[in-house]
């Protein structure tokens, strides 16, 4: 029988940060199907049909299996490996000689393994003197991480997914786990304290049905309803001040902040009653294990870092952290978006060290031997400045590695504007079909996730295992071999000739991350990784053997929180609080624009820009395939539509069409479309958080028309 496996295999999923375990069914050391893996402590045996479908995507016709070069009359050509990376380096050679070193710059991922983030880190940054370089994950995690540093001093998510099923109150805010993070949320239902479930969004989401409250805010309230809430917190008597006496700092300020925001105050500016601020006050306060999530709705926020502060604030105050059931949490976006936070060198010098300190700079330099001036003495510019750096003509060569700014980054046309306007664009991709691809001069084949090994950090801080268990097609390459191959055809292959294999290069970041929260130094190999279920950071030598020392496996315990003994990361062991002032909106709804255009995932089945999960009929079957906005049914019958029918959304900066989906899930005066259509992107406002630089995607305005 072909269809029948011959042994099997574990690896985690490649889409979301959730980080299921996926059994690999194989014959001939080829995969042939999937199942969701029983034994994995994070999901139990469940998956999501992304999940479940993740090898059906490999097999798309569309797969990029050749180095394509575009040539002078704008057509692609294959060539070789040996031809691409040749001319890779020589025309990024050609540019840092022309415009400086500081004219190239890198766009990555928070998709590939964490020792390929940190192969291109070190070889872009260390290697080939690049000072510029970013994630994607700067569109989804960067306010997360800007607010934990500040408040925990450490950027260090602190829960575990058994905190899902202890709480006896889940506070959400901007957050959509049912469709968002499916397997999340079927761990809230695993829960078996009959949690009562508070959700703070502006839009009618699948998740805030099944709550027990639901703060049905106007859009960018939300900074001023978190002090409202901190406000009767304190009025109510509900504050730990034991906690807050021993392990935080700036309550008085706090205090004195919130007092503008008396709930009747914040009542009419957020659309939401006293009595249900009352009551949800109440809930929060009275619970004995209060958890706190949020995701994009407050990281794609102008002011998303004082929000999500707001909410570190409020677990804080009222003790509800290090404990089982409670927390200060940020779910992760993407699969390895905490491996980029780690280890891209990106928003951190690598490793979660600092560029600007001396002291990291030659730590980092002696573990890697190389001189310590290969290291810039700065982070360099965020994913926005690099596209500005584009429109001023300081950056003339851009290489784009798993990622589809084409599509994805805030104001599409100008960010396609943008990528003409470049020397030199190199897409990296599984698939030579993306939007950014059709603007490449140059397109490296990579193989994907199931093709190669590596490991992935899903959002509870769990190191997890990903494998090759396919052949990639063609001459498609894994990253960490194109990197490889890159730094030998640059000419500083022996800078990385310890770098030999992903797993040599897990044994580096071992030694990069001794001494800091971050510490895996714990961890035998890729060996533990596979037999434990994965390991969540820290896990330290000295944590590894204090477990032997018990006389158990060595193994660590499935499930680890961190402030379990009150002791934050900034040097006086205590966490901040931080308040800021409320600012207004850029772009409010005004007469010629009346609608707030909210945006965010639409569904469990679609993946982001669609790249990968198009490609499975299955998938798509699940998913309208055409751009279609949610309305309520008034304004609806003020424009003229009924269910169905077509509309036109413009904004400011452009316009789509989409069929009418008349649903009461949003107020009258705003709209919804998801992220996953490639047009949503034309309408929104490229505007960002200042101490983030994350875009805000969910607030600009729009007006409707019949189409
Ligand atoms: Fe994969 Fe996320 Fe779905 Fe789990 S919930 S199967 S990690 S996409």
């Amino acid at each position: 029988d072909p269809m029948r496996a011959d042994t099997t295999t574990t690896a985690v999923c490649g889409y979301c940060s959730t980080g299921c375990g996926l059994r690999l069914h194989l014959r001939d050391d080829e995969a042939i199907g999937l199942t969701p893996e029983t034994g994995y402590p994070v999901n139990l045996g469940m998956a999501c049909p992304k999940g479940w479908e993740a090898l059906r995507v490999l097999d798309s016709d569309d797969r990029a299996t050749s180095p394509m070069v575009r040539d002078a009359d704008g057509k692609f050509n294959k060539v070789s490996w040996d031809a691409a990376l040749t001319s890779f380096c020589d025309r990024f050679k050609e540019i840092q000689s022309t415009y400086g070193p500081d004219s190239v710059a890198f766009l990555s991922t928070g998709q590939i393994a964490s020792e390929e983030m940190a192969f291109l880190g070190a070889l872009a940054k260390f290697g080939m003197g690049f000072r510029h370089g970013d994630g994607n994950t700067r569109q989804c995690m960067a306010t997360a991480v800007t607010a934990y540093k500040e408040s925990f001093g450490y950027d260090a998510p602190p829960y575990t997914y058994d905190d899902f099923e202890q709480s006896d109150v889940l506070v959400f805010v901007g957050s959509n786990p049912c469709i968002a993070h499916p397997i999340m949320w079927e761990r809230v239902l695993r829960n078996p304290n009959d949690p009562a479930i508070i959700v703070v969004d502006p839009r009618r989401t699948e998740t805030a049905m099944a709550a027990k409250e639901h703060l049905q805010l106007s859009p960018k309230s939300d900074l001023a309803l978190l002090y409202a809430i901190t406000h009767e917190v304190i009025q109510r008597g509900y504050v730990d001040h034991g906690f807050v006496d021993a392990h935080t700092n700036g309550f008085e300020q706090l205090a004195q902040h919130v007092q503008a925001f008396a709930p009747d105050v914040v009542s009419s500016i957020a659309g939401v009653s006293v009595d249900q601020i009352h009551s949800v006050v109440d809930l929060i306060g009275q619970g004995k294990a209060v958890s706190f999530w949020w995701t994009m709705g407050v990281n794609q926020s102008y002011e998303g870092t004082r929000v999500a502060q707001a909410i570190i604030n409020l677990s804080l105050i009222t003790g509800n952290i290090g404990r089982p059931g409670t927390g200060a949490n940020s779910i992760t976006g993407q699969c390895n978006a905490m491996g980029s936070r780690l280890w891209s060198n990106t928003t951190n010098l690598i490793g979660h060290h600092d560029f600007g300190s001396a002291d990291d700079r030659a730590k980092v330099a002696a573990e890697l031997d190389i001189p310590v001036e290969n290291i810039p003495t700065d982070t360099g510019w965020s994913y926005d400045r690099i596209m500005e750096g584009v429109r001023s003509g300081k950056i003339k060569g851009l290489w784009v590695i798993a990622t589809n700014p084409a599509h994805s980054w805030i104001h599409q046309d100008d960010a396609r504007a943008l990528l003409d306007q470049l020397d030199f664009l190199v897409v990296q991709d599984m698939y030579d079909s993306t939007d950014t691809a059709r603007h490449a001069d140059m397109i490296l084949p990579a193989a994907g996730w199931g093709e190669k090994d590596g490991t992935f950090i899903n959002s509870e801080r769990r190191y997890g295992l990903l494998k090759k268990v396919r052949k990639a097609p063609g001459e498609a390459l894994a990253d960490f071999r194109i990197f490889q191959a890159i730094a030998h055809y640059w000419g500083v292959g022996d800078q990385f000739r310890d770098w030999t294999d992903p797993e040599a290069v897990f044994r580096i970041m071992q030694r990069l991350n001794r001494g800091k929260w971050s510490d895996i130094s714990g961890i035998d190999g890729y060996a533990q990784l596979d037999r434990c279920g994965g390991i969540q950071w820290p896990w330290s030598q000295a944590s590894a053997q204090a477990s032997h020392g018990e006389g158990s496996s060595g193994d660590p315990a499935p499930q680890r929180r961190l402030f379990e003994d009150g002791n934050f990361a900034h040097p006086d062991g205590r966490a901040r609080l931080i308040v800021d002032d409320v600012t207004p909106p850029p772009e409010p709804p005004c007469a010629d624009y009346p609608t707030w255009l909210l945006t965010g995932r639409g569904t469990v089945s679609q993946w982001h820009t669609q790249t990968r999960t198009s490609k499975s009929p299955v998938l798509r079957k699940l998913y309208p395939n055409q751009p279609y906005v949610e309305l309520h049914p008034e304004d609806a019958a003020r424009i003229g539509v009924s269910n169905g029918e077509r509309v036109t959304v413009q904004s400011r900066r452009g316009e789509a069409t989409a069929a009418a989906m008349v649903v009461p899930t949003v107020r009258p005066g705003q709209a919804f479309m998801p992220m996953h259509y490639e047009s949503t992107n034309r309408l929104t406002l490229a505007h960002f958080d200042p101490h983030s630089r994350q875009p805000s995607y969910k607030d600009c305005a729009v007006k409707i028309l019949k189409a």
